[in-house]
C-alpha cells in the first residue's frame, strides 16, 4: 500500500472512522474515500481533499461503488452505541451484518488487497465476565460462544465471515476486537455515548449547573478498560500491516471501576459530587479487561496512553463542546467540518 493508493474508510462520519481519516491525511495518503450513511453535516469530522460520500452500505450496490478502486478497506461502519443503545436495539445492531457482508463481497469483486474489520470485546463469553475483578479476556475466551446478545453475536459472525473469505477466497482480512474506545470527537450526548464521555458530560453538567450530583448506571463497581483514540488508530494500522491472521484484542489493560472513572473526571473538574446509583439502568457485564499477551507477542506493542491523560483531553474537548452548545453555537457540536 502506497500513499497514492486508494483507501476506503467505511463509517468515516463516526468517531473512529473520522479519526482514522484524520491520521491517513496527516500521513500523506492522497486518495482517501470516506463513506457514511449520515448526512455530511453530521459527520464528527469531515476533511477537505477527501472524497466524502453519503452512502447506505447496507446495500450491495453501494458497497460495490464504495470499493471500486480501493486497495485497502477499513470497515468501521456499524449501528452501535453504549450499553443503553445496544441493549435496546438488538435487531438494528445485528443488521450491521449486511454492511460487512456486502463490503467483503465488494472487496472480492473489485480486487481489494486488504480488508480490516472492527470487532468488539462484546464477542466474549458472558460467563467469563461475571466477577467484578476485571477478568483479562484472552482471544480464546470468545469460545464456547456466549456473546453479548445482538451486537456481540453480529460481531462474532462477521469475524468468522472475514476468516472464511481469507481461507476460501484468499482475501487478506484482519480483525481487531476493540475494548471501549474514547477520546475527542466521540459521541458525548444523545443516547449512543459510552461511559467515559457520559461521565465527563455529567461532571461538566454538575459543575456548570452547581447541582453537585451525578447519576451512575449500576453499582459503579463494574470494571472496564478504556483505550484512547490515538492508541486505537495506531493499533488498527499496525494490525492491518501485520501477519496476524486471527481476531486480536486491541484495548488498554489498565482496568478501572466506573467509580474510579468518576474519581478521575471529578479531579480534573476540581469538584466532588454526590453519587446516585441507578441499579435498574443498563450496565453490561460486571468485569472486563483486555489481555494483551498476544498483541505484545506479535507486535511488541500495546495501547499505552494512561487513562488519566486520555480523560483529561476528552474532558477538555467535551467541555468546549458543551459550552459552545450552551451559547447556542450548535454548529460546533458534532459537525466539526474540515478540522485537521
Ligand atoms: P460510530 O457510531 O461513531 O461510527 C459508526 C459509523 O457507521 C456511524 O457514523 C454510522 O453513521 C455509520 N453507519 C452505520 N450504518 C451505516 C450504513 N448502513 N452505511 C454507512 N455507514 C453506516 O462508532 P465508532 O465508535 O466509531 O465505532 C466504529 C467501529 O468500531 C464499529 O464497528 C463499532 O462496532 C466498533 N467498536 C467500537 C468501540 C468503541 O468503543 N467505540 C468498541 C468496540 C467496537
Amino acid at each position: 500500500m502506497g500513499l497514492k493508493d486508494k483507501v476506503l474508510v467505511a463509517g468515516a462520519g463516526g468517531f473512529i472512522g473520522g479519526a482514522l481519516v484524520s491520521v491517513f491525511r496527516k500521513q500523506g495518503y492522497r486518495d482517501i474515500r470516506a463513506v457514511d450513511i449520515k448526512p455530511l453535516e453530521e459527520w464528527y469530522q469531515r476533511f477537505d481533499g477527501v472524497e466524502n460520500l453519503r452512502l447506505d452500505l447496507n446495500l450491495k450496490e453501494n458497497c460495490d461503488a464504495a470499493a471500486t478502486g480501493a486497495v485497502d478497506i477499513y470497515n468501521l461502519a456499524a449501528n452501535m452505541g453504549g450499553m443503553g443503545f445496544i441493549e435496546h436495539n438488538k435487531a438494528l445492531c445485528m443488521l450491521s451484518v449486511l454492511i460487512n457482508t456486502h463490503l467483503l463481497q465488494a472487496a472480492l469483486a473489485k480486487g481489494t488487497k486488504r480488508f480490516f474489520y472492527a470487532s468488539s470485546a462484546c464477542v466474549y463469553n458472558a460467563d467469563k465476565q461475571k466477577t467484578f475483578e476485571a477478568p483479562s479476556l484472552k482471544e480464546e475466551d470468545a469460545y464456547p460462544a456466549l456473546a453479548e446478545d445482538g451486537y456481540g453475536w453480529e460481531k462474532l459472525f462477521s469475524e468468522r465471515m472475514c476468516r472464511h473469505f481469507m481461507e476460501d477466497y484468499s482475501l487478506r482480512t484482519r480483525v481487531a476486537r476493540f475494548h471501549n474506545v474514547y477520546g475527542p470527537w466521540g459521541t458525548w450526548f444523545g443516547g449512543r455515548e459510552k461511559a467515559p464521555a457520559a461521565i465527563c458530560r455529567k461532571v461538566i453538567e454538575a459543575k456548570v449547573s452547581g447541582k453537585h450530583e451525578i447519576e451512575i448506571w449500576g453499582s459503579g463497581n463494574q470494571t472496564r478498560s478504556f483505550m484512547f483514540i490515538d492508541d486505537c488508530t495506531e493499533g488498527i494500522q499496525k494490525i492491518m500491516e501485520s501477519g496476524i491472521l486471527e481476531p486480536i484484542n486491541l484495548g488498554s489493560s489498565e482496568a478501572v471501576t466506573i467509580n474510579q472513572l468518576v474519581d478521575i473526571a471529578e479531579s480534573i473538574a476540581g469538584i466532588k459530587l454526590q453519587r446516585k446509583y441507578d441499579l435498574s439502568a443498563p450496565k453490561g457485564v460486571n468485569g472486563r479487561n483486555s489481555d494483551n499477551a498476544l498483541i505484545q507477542k506479535y507486535l511488541q506493542w500495546e495501547p499505552s496512553t494512561s487513562l488519566r491523560a486520555g480523560i483529561e483531553k476528552t474532558y477538555r474537548w467535551i467541555y468546549d463542546q458543551y459550552m459552545a452548545r450552551e451559547r447556542g453555537e450548535a454548529g460546533v457540536v458534532r459537525e466539526a467540518s474540515a478540522s485537521v
